[in-house]
């Protein structure tokens, strides 16, 4: 069990018992790739799989984190941007981040262990975050409503560690809810919890992490950025999002350039699709968002260019062992698939692929089910 080994490698590095054990799942894209920074829509779920922070306290000002993931403790106090460094910086960048939104951080011990696969797109690094920030904000009494934490989540990853995500992740892991996808528009910062029980409808979804070498991937998402933004300036629009379905053809023969009309093309369908996908789960139709899910695959593998072999092979794969969609999910180059799947078929599935896999000589990939867990949480 994960929670035990959290506490075991609590009681290992500070030889005492920790307070409390907090959760934080990894989640899932279902839909909205990359319409994130275009201030579009997505619909992310919280995953079974969590970071868990066993936690206890510490004198002020000091705090202790260690990982069953990794060899070493890191010790630090109050910090700023960039002073600790390494996968710590993490957790200093949460104690910053929430220090810096007036609060007042007690010290702590923290010993993490997590069964999300770390850089599989799967966030490890938000469930990290949020597991942490979740047992800070408890263990200290702190008063920060739930709708606050996500952007103090965000700044520890995007001033403290420097990675310049969107507020997808960090708003997944800490709202999501059971039996819910989390529509969130990434232009508001509205979220709405719509119904999401696979079960009931006899599917699941299988995770398919394709194990491709990640290559390209921070070059490549900055030109994707840099194209859409010039494209909506180009437009005379704040952002593509603020293009509907139905004046894209007319705003398409407006751009000269051919690739530049291909992201467009990807951003403004992807919003429609998760817009229809919503549509389709509050009226209970989850089967029917299959050929929503294929239908973005290919718009991400024909238009955006951000597939790679291993994950269009095992899209293709998945369909013809009978997915009712598939796609990658995540800002591409490798990293995982998703496909909706009857309860049951997983096997079956997951042989087809590992078989295509074999006769490609690709590293074998990895795959299991799963359904739409909680969000962030004291245990
Ligand atoms: P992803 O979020 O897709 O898993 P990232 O590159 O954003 O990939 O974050 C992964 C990084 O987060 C790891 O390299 C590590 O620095 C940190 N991290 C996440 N989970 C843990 C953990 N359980 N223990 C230590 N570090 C972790
Ligand atoms: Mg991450």
């Amino acid at each position: 069990m994960i929670t035990d080994d959290a506490v075991a490698a609590f009681r290992e590095e500070f030889g005492a018992e920790p307070a409390g054990l907090w959760a934080a799942p990894g989640r899932l894209n279902l839909i909205g790739e990359h319409t994130d920074y275009n201030e579009g829509f997505v619909l992310p779920f919280a995953l079974p799989q969590r970071t868990i922070a066993a936690v206890g306290p510490a004198p002020a000002g000091e705090w202790t984190v260690c990982s069953t993931s990794e060899d070493r403790a890191v010790a630090f106090g109050l910090t700023e941007p960039g002073q600790v460094t390494g996968w710590a910086a993490y957790v200093a960048g949460v104690v910053w981040s929430l220090h810096d939104a007036g609060h007042e951080v007690p010290g702590a011990r923290i010993a993490i262990a997590s069964e999300v696969p770390l850089g599989s797109g799967l966030s490890s690094s938000a469930a990290l975050e949020s597991s942490v920030l979740t047992a800070l904000i408890d263990l200290g009494g702190l008063d920060v409503p739930l709708e606050k934490r996500p952007a103090i989540a965000q700044r520890a990853e995007n001033v403290y560690v420097g990675a310049p995500t969107g507020i997808l992740d960090q708003s997944a892991s800490i709202r999501c809810q059971e039996g819910k996808a989390l529509f969130l528009d990434c232009r508001s910062y509205e979220i709405d919890q719509i119904p999401f029980d696979l079960a009931a409808a006899g599917l699941a979804i299988l995770v398919i992490n394709s194990n491709a070498p990640h290559q390209h991937v921070d070059g490549e998402y900055g030109a994707r950025r840099r194209t859409c933004e010039e494209a909506a300036r180009l437009l005379g629009v704040p952002a593509l999002r603020d293009i509907t379905g139905d004046q894209l053809d007319d705003v398409l023969a407006r751009l000269d350039d051919e690739v530049m009309r291909r992201r467009v093309r990807h951003v403004v369908t992807e919003d429609d699709r998760v817009l229809e996908t919503v549509k389709l789960l509050h009226t209970g139709q989850v089967r029917e968002i299959g050929p929503l899910l294929t239908a973005s695959h290919v718009s991400m593998r024909d238009d955006f260019e951000i597939t790679v072999p291993q994950v269009d092979i095992a899209v293709e794969t998945a369909l013809r062992a009978g997915a009712h969609g598939a796609r990658m999910t995540g800002g591409g180059f490798g990293g995982c698939v998703l496909a909706l799947i009857d309860t049951g078929a997983a096997d079956a599935v997951t042989a087809a692929v590992e078989e295509a896999y074999a006769k490609e000589g690709f590293t074998p990939p990895t795959a299991w089910t799963v359904t739409a867990g909680p969000g962030a949480t004291q245990l």
